[in-house]
């Protein structure tokens, strides 16, 4: 972990990629380099070797068949695990988020796809597919609340175990799937649904996910643009327009 040179990891966009969660990545680094910090984006693709001294890693969405390739080549690689071991924080998205489970049911005949094993979840065809715009209450490390604002586009219904707590709970949306609870935190493995990029919606998740890849404080942010794109999007959300 380096505040001289921060290391951003997004994986397999060319699997991961079709619901612009790169976006996130792109949110994070510049986050960093608002704050003068050198921080490096790298964009690895499987069959790539998966850097195992990166401050951060990035999942996003993607079609079913994608994640089977994914997982695979992640636990081929183990690169990942390795960084995880040493300390790095992952964040990671709907599709991304599933992967990171102890399994997860893909196609017509619900085939159950061993994960990751990061998040004590797993993950089933729901009955209907949750789409539409959320809105949750996150609860942050100090105790506070913050509103997080995002859209949500899967089949998949998640289901915590013991070992995982709920990132957020559900004010608008299906979330998990109970229409109760969101995403998951275990360790540093943060999953979640909504894209948006989420990132880009919601500064502070961004910056908690900075500050705890790189161990420190992050000094505060003015971005006055962002605040009002978030506050249209938590208006519209409420009032039940897309
Ligand atoms: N394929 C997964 C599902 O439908 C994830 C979709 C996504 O990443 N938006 O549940």
């Amino acid at each position: 972990m380096s505040l001289d040179h921060p290391r951003i990891v997004l994986l397999y966009q060319s699997l991961l990629g079709i619901y612009g969660d790169h976006g996130n990545a792109v949110v994070c680094q510049k986050r960093l380099q608002w704050r003068g910090l050198d921080a490096e984006l790298l964009m690895i693709e499987p069959g790539e070797p998966v850097p195992t001294d990166a401050d951060l890693y990035l999942l996003g969405g993607g079609e079913d068949t994608a994640q089977i390739t994914a997982v695979r080549q992640l636990k081929a690689d183990g690169g990942l695990f390795t960084a995880l071991d040493r300390g790095a924080v992952l964040f990671a998205v709907c599709a991304g988020y599933q992967i990171c489970g102890s399994s997860f049911t893909i196609g017509a005949h619900d085939e159950i796809i061993e994960g990751l094993g990061l998040l004590d979840v797993q993950t089933r065809r729901g009955p209907q597919r949750a789409v539409g715009e959320v809105l949750h209450h996150w609860t942050k490390p100090d105790g506070t609340e913050s509103l997080v604002t995002g859209f949500e586009n899967h089949g998949g219904w998640t289901t915590l175990g013991t070992d995982a707590t709920a990132l957020a709970d559900v004010e608008i949306g299906w979330g998990n799937g109970d229409r109760t609870t969101e995403g998951a935190i275990q360790g540093n493995v943060i999953g979640t649904y909504p894209h948006g990029p989420i990132l880009a919606r919601n500064p502070e998740l961004a910056d908690f996910l900075l500050e705890r890849s790189l161990g420190t404080t992050l000094e505060p942010l003015d971005k006055p643009e962002i605040e009002q794109l978030r506050e249209r999007r938590i208006r519209s959300a409420r009032a039940g327009k897309p």
